[in-house]
């Protein structure tokens, strides 16, 4: 038999009153909780301490024919729900999403080891869904004007039947909230298979959404591994595909979407540059790449500036600032007293990151300015990777090509605005990017030519809901947010 939610004892620090409650881990499917038919099931593990902190059922492709077989019968009464009842049930979720906040925090917290204070991630999720909520009773088709016989030609919006929808671990609830919602709110039932690395937010949001009264069988979650993956992307019965993740699972997807010719929609990595000219704030610079690349859930980001290009005369000044915060960051686990910096995901990735650290430091990519190891003493079981700075890295080296995804910062030297913008275009990649100038022309300028999804001047981007996000090359293609 399937295993109930369950609470464990709040985390100490977390701020939480007496228990923290943790989903079943089960399957969610036509409405109810299941195990997976195998009985298959995965520990996942707490990031900060290597500790089981729950454990996750492995669906596999049967579970995905019963999960996109009660997507597509829910699909035909949700369609037909009036607009008015459909927002309602989607702004119930957005205030339940606000109303757990806190838990909600934590449990991203736990599952992921970002420090505590990050919250934010929570409310990105509940003002997502009621973005979305807002759009329900407003999309509408057009009328065309009589063209040669006199005959009305209209169109209707109409939703594309079950949408699949996976993502990656560092998405947790915002990532469902941003690619589900949409999804429901223009008439689409779901099927969602979050990352088996972290499935514990998306399964959270899910019985949020029961709760709010969500009907059985519009979003139907399916936890495991890449076979429950493929073979909810290859099943012809899938009306669109949204995907967010890395490169190398994406090639596959877009394959098994050639047979049955199904649309995808990919929000894949990227190796963002932050350009800072002379004239700019260069602690504000400094401290935002410490921040956004390393702290910031220890660089395992998308859109994080992984790439730090500053020009040549303030270079040094710039390169000292950063080692020196870099250094001075406080790394630890999630709810301990001021930490600003905790794990990567898992072993791993961890031993990933360091062989990345490893070859660019045999190879003389660049000069390593501090960190480059894992951390030991009493974070000796967790995944710790200290906050990684080179300086005067090649620009053709893998260090400066390919992302990371851990806390490594590449700094690099330019002398001028072509220089910058050539530099900062010459990765495969093209997700995000940060321009540090005072000078207003410099800063659209330079936004303007960098072939990039979405661009920060003098701030890191906070992801609106009602901007549209796109990725640009071997970022992705399709687009999400806003109307789109
Ligand atoms: P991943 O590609 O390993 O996994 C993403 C999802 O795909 C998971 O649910 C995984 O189980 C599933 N999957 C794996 N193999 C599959 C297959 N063969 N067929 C179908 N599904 C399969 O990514 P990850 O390690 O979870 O996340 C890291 C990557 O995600 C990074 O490259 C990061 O840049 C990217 N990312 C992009 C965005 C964005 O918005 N552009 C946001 C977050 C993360």
């Amino acid at each position: 038999m399937a295993p109930s939610p369950h609470s464990i004892p709040a985390p100490p620090g977390s701020g939480l009153d007496g228990s923290l409650r943790l989903p079943s881990g089960d399957l969610l499917i036509g409405g109810e909780w299941v195990a997976a038919a195998s009985g298959a099931r995965r520990d996942q593990l707490d990031p900060s301490t290597a500790r089981t902190l729950a454990s996750v059922a492995m669906g596999g492709p049967r579970d995905i024919d019963a999960a996109i077989a009660a997507a597509s019968e829910a699909s035909v009464a949700w369609r037909a729900w009036p607009a008015s009842r459909r927002r309602d049930v989607l702004l119930e979720v957005a205030r339940l999403i606000d109303e757990h906040d806190h838990e909600l925090a934590v449990l991203r917290s736990l599952e992921t080891g970002a420090p505590m204070k990050r919250k934010r991630g929570q409310s990105l999720a509940a003002e997502w869904t009621r973005y979305y909520a807002g759009w329900v009773d407003k999309i509408e088709g057009t009328t065309a004007a009589p063209y040669g016989a006199p005959a009305l030609s209209y169109t209707v919006p109409e939703p594309y039947g079950v949408i699949a929808v996976l993502t990656p671990w560092n998405g947790g609830m915002v990532s469902a909230a941003m690619k589900v919602v949409p999804a429901l709110a223009a008439g689409n039932t779901v099927v969602l298979k979050p990352s088996e690395l972290a499935a514990l937010g998306p399964l959270r949001f899910a019985e949020l959404c029961l709760q709010a009264g969500l009907p059985p069988g519009v979003l139907n979650v399916v936890t495991g591994g890449p076979d429950a993956g493929e073979a909810l992307v290859g099943d012809p019965r899938i009306g669109k595909i949204s995907f967010t993740g890395g490169g190398a699972t994406a090639r596959r997807i877009v394959e098994a979407s050639a047979r049955t010719l199904t649309p995808v929609v990919l929000e894949l990595g990227g190796k963002s540059a932050q350009l800072v000219f002379p004239d700019a704030d260069l602690d504000v610079a400094a401290m935002t790449a410490v921040q956004a690349s390393l702290a910031n859930i220890s660089g395992q980001g998308c859109v994080l500036p992984t790439r730090l290009l500053v020009h040549h005369e303030v270079y040094d000044r710039v390169a000292a600032a950063v080692t020196t915060a870099a250094a001075a960051l406080r790394i630890g686990r999630p709810f301990d007293d001021g930490v600003a910096m905790g794990p990567v995901i898992d072993a791993a990735n961890c031993e990933r990151i360091l062989g990345v650290i490893d070859r660019a430091r045999s190879s003389d990519a660049g000069v390593l300015l501090t960190g480059g190891e894992r951390l030991g003493g009493a974070l000796a079981d967790g995944y710790f990777v200290a906050p990684t700075v080179f300086g005067e890295v090649d620009p053709h080296s893998d260090l400066a090509q390919q992302e990371v995804f851990g806390p490594v910062l590449a700094m690099m030297r330019f002398g001028d605005e072509a220089e910058a913008v050539e530099l900062a275009n010459s990765t495969p990649y093209g997700l995000g990017g940060l321009v540090y100038t005072r000078d207003i022309d410099r800063a659209h300028r330079v936004a303007h030519r960098l072939r990039s999804g979405y661009i920060g001047i003098n701030a890191f981007p906070h992801m609106p809901p009602n901007a549209t996000l796109s990725g640009a090359k071997q970022s992705g293609y399709g687009r999400e947010g806003g109307r789109e």
